[in-house]
């Protein structure tokens, strides 16, 4: 019944959209994600840390989530969290899959969304895949005191990617062709940012097979890369928004080869209901079961790309 109440309260905290609803939020988020990880001495520090800028925020309670910092931080110097589900026993995983929320700040539902996964990735992991799992990629956007989709140098993550055009025809395409929207505002090199700087690294260190990118508020499934694209994920359909140069769609799906489902979700603040979240879920591992790791990729074999863009070969 408590937990009820907290829920109701934390769907208008999310309509107020107030820095200390949000950090109400993550706090009771942190707290009901359960896990039997032990702390390690860098998740217990990093609880520490983020307790400091999280009232209410219990140490105990955050190291029980089993979030750990990746050893990436933010620009403001948050550490990034990271929580892997590795395989299980000598089950070889069907394929490594990675999950990312929170790539905007003011998007706090898709890190509400991932970290409801995560619970029952902690219930039900069976080692049918290989998770890594980033609720919040940019923790500065989130946390200011007035959220914003830009991280804490102005850049938007999801434009900061390496990409076919490089940094200089990313920027211009920008200029060119958005108005010169300070919310999409790709940055003057391609994964110059310390978040999206990680996010390269672990793509090329992880080499996932699918990746999951929660956004909102759109509505709808988007899809990038070889494969199949899944036609419906719970009350989502299928409706592909186009690729532009520095979104994570177009560097994993476009220039790696890496099948990327991008979620959008109806609300930027408010999440699917608890069982709109399990009908998304449920469809998005079926369609993993059914066709990933894709296994004859109607693209080109992944090119080598550097911070620049994709290089010459
Ligand atoms: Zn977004």
């Amino acid at each position: 019944m408590r937990k009820y109440v907290k829920l109701d309260l934390m769907t208008r905290m999310l309509a107020r959209r107030s820095a200390w609803g949000i950090m109400w939020i993550l706090s009771f988020l942190l707290s009901v994600v359960s896990s039997d990880a032990a702390a390690t001495p860098a998740l217990t520090k990093t609880c520490t840390d983020l307790c400091r800028g999280v009232p209410g925020l219990k140490p105990a309670e955050c190291q029980k989530s089993g979030l750990e910092p990746s050893g990436a931080f933010s620009t403001n110097g948050f550490p990034i969290l990271i929580k892997e589900y590795p395989p299980v026993h000598s089950r070889k995983p069907q394929a490594r899959i990675l999950v990312i929320g929170g790539t905007h700040g003011d998007e706090p539902a898709t890190v509400i969304t991932v970290l409801n996964w995560m619970q029952k990735l902690d219930k039900y992991h069976s080692g049918v895949f290989h998770w890594k799992v980033v609720p919040l990629l940019n923790p500065d956007g989130l946390l200011k005191k007035k959220p914003t989709r830009t991280n804490a140098r102005g850049v938007d993550l999801n434009r900061n990617m390496p990409s076919s055009l490089g940094g200089r025809g990313t920027y211009q395409r920008w200029a060119d062709k958005t108005n010169r929207d300070t919310r999409q505002f790709p940055g003057l090199k391609p994964a110059g940012e310390p978040e999206s700087k990680w996010l390269v690294k672990l793509i090329q260190e992880f080499q996932p097979q699918a990746i999951i990118s929660v956004h909102a508020p759109l509505n709808v499934v988007d899809f990038d890369g070889p494969g199949q694209a899944p036609t419906q994920l719970g009350r989502l359909r299928l409706r592909r928004l186009g690729n532009f140069p520095g979104t994570l769609g177009n560097y994993a799906g476009e220039v790696l080869g890496v099948p990327v489902v991008t979620l959008e979700l109806p609300s930027d603040s408010i999440p699917p209901s608890s069982a709109e979240l399990t009908a998304i879920w449920t469809d998005l591992v079926k369609w993993l079961k059914a066709g990933i790791p894709v296994s004859h990729p109607d693209s080109a074999p992944a090119k080598k790309v550097t911070s620049q863009g994709v290089a010459a070969e």
